[in-house]
């Protein structure tokens, strides 16, 4: 069976896709063979709809209530923003219930959203997703090149618009963090600078390995 939805932790996690507009060098889905923590994210290109996602979060509410929705897999959520928005709107009307409306959602992304889709998303994203986890990784647009690996579509405007895409939802978002791992060679003080200049709070995250 497909794994639509996770837990790890005190957390539920969507697996939208397995598609990717990069192949980042810390990613970890080939070494683990797609398998996170016990779960096994390999969709084999199946994308269902939103309805097979909320359907399965309501379940797991029930089973047993989790404290945040992730939407994080091995792939770029934001590739499916319909089905995204879609689900987030579902718990955020209160389609859900007893799932909270005002369960607390993150977006857990490369912040290629709106290069992927043609549009400044951020708007889109206002009041369906409480935090935005961008991983940015650094700030020299040369490093994004080699950090994150992007398809050719996405080299020449991807970390400009990665930048847009921070700065926007700082400003109209609840919470947005930037992200980095330690270790794999940029320089997190100027990460740290950047993303106060953009207006977003810094996580900085070990590599898995
Ligand atoms: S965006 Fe995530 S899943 Fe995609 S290559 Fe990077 S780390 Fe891996």
């Amino acid at each position: 069976m497909l794994t639509l939805i996770y837990r790890y932790k005190t957390k539920l996690y969507v697996n939208l896709t397995n598609r990717c507009p990069t192949a980042c060098v810390f990613c970890i889905k080939s070494k683990w063979k797609m398998v996170y923590r016990g779960s096994d994210l390999d969709l084999g290109g199946a994308e269902p709809d939103a309805g097979a996602f909320t359907g399965l979060i309501k379940e797991a509410w029930l089973q047993e209530p989790f404290d945040e929705l992730v939407f994080c897999g091995y792939g770029e959520p934001t590739m499916r923003l319909e089905a995204l928005i879609e689900t987030a709107r579902a718990v955020k009307t209160g389609g859900l219930r007893p799932v909270p409306d005002d369960l607390r959602i993150r977006l857990n992304t490369n912040g290629l959203g709106s290069l992927i889709n043609g549009r400044d998303i951020v708007p889109e994203l206002k009041g369906l997703i409480d935090s935005a986890h961008v991983s940015l990784n650094t700030t020299d647009p040369v490093q994004w090149l080699a950090l994150m690996r992007p398809g050719p579509e996405y080299a020449r405007k991807g970390f400009e618009s990665a930048l847009a895409f921070v700065r926007e939802a700082a400003r109209v978002l609840p919470e947005t963090v930037v992200t980095a791992i330690d270790g794999i060679g940029a320089d997190l003080e100027k990460i740290k600078a950047l993303a106060g200049e953009l207006g977003a709070e810094i996580r900085i995250r070990p590599g898995l390995d």
